[in-house]
């Protein structure tokens, strides 16, 4: 079947049978239909008006078949002929799942520059760039292995720049962490450095005396 993009689906528009009013493309609810079968799509397009005829003579319907309060709304199926009419059991049963395009927007863009930064790994150490691998391994929405990657490109690329900037993250994955901090400390190594434990400046390896705070080092 046929999956479009969030981004499609926003520039689609369908209308309802009953009322023609615009159907509002919402999140799906984690609902079941049947035995079990879930709604095959991560969106549903639905009538939202209050005044549509389903859903203003559902009430009367859902009460006498079924002696309890409800109603039901349309709702049609992305990329798919398949229409229900759903039962819910108020008037704001979808109001908190609607798509909020500007959110889309936000959440797209961000996915845009994670493919370039992706991207830019495979060049990143004969470019001499370090924003990709930064930019992997600060963002909290980046999936893990990839960070881990981006991880391994940092001792490669030796570059003091990183230091600073991966030191003030708070990493949440302990094996990621424990990857750039051996990466950090093989940087150090490699420039004849380290940091001093008092003010965190970088300092010569072989010093005994700080020469930002002149604290005594052991
Ligand atoms: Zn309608
Ligand atoms: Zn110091």
């Amino acid at each position: 079947m046929k999956s479009s993009s969030v981004f499609d689906l926003l520039a689609e528009e369908h209308h309802c049978p009953y009322c023609s009013a615009k159907l509002t493309l919402c999140h799906a609810p984690s609902i079941h239909v049947g035995d079990g079968l879930g709604w095959g799509s991560e969106y549903l397009f639905i009538c939202l008006n209050d005044e549509c005829q389903l859903f203003v003579n559902g009430w009367k319907n859902i009460e006498n078949n079924y002696g309890h309060v409800g109603s039901y709304r349309h709702m049609k199926l992305p990329d798919s002929n398949e229409n229900y009419s759903m039962m819910v059991a108020g008037k704001g049963a979808f109001t908190g799942s609607v798509v909020d395009p500007e959110q889309v927007k936000r959440s797209n863009i961000r996915f845009q520059k994670e493919r370039e930064a992706v991207a830019e790994l495979a060049t990143c150490v004969e470019d001499k760039n370090l924003a990709p691998v930064l930019y992997l391994l600060l963002d909290d929405h980046v999936a893990l292995d990839v960070k881990m990657r981006a991880a391994e490109m940092v001792p490669v690329l030796n570059d003091l720049a990183c230091i600073e900037p991966l030191r003030n993250h708070a990493f949440r994955d302990p094996n990621l962490e424990q990857t750039v901090n051996l990466a950090i400390q093989t940087i150090l190594a490699a420039h004849f450095l380290k940091e001093c434990p008092y003010c965190a400046e970088l300092i010569k390896a072989r010093a005994k005396l700080c020469k930002h705070c002149q604290k005594e080092l052991a």
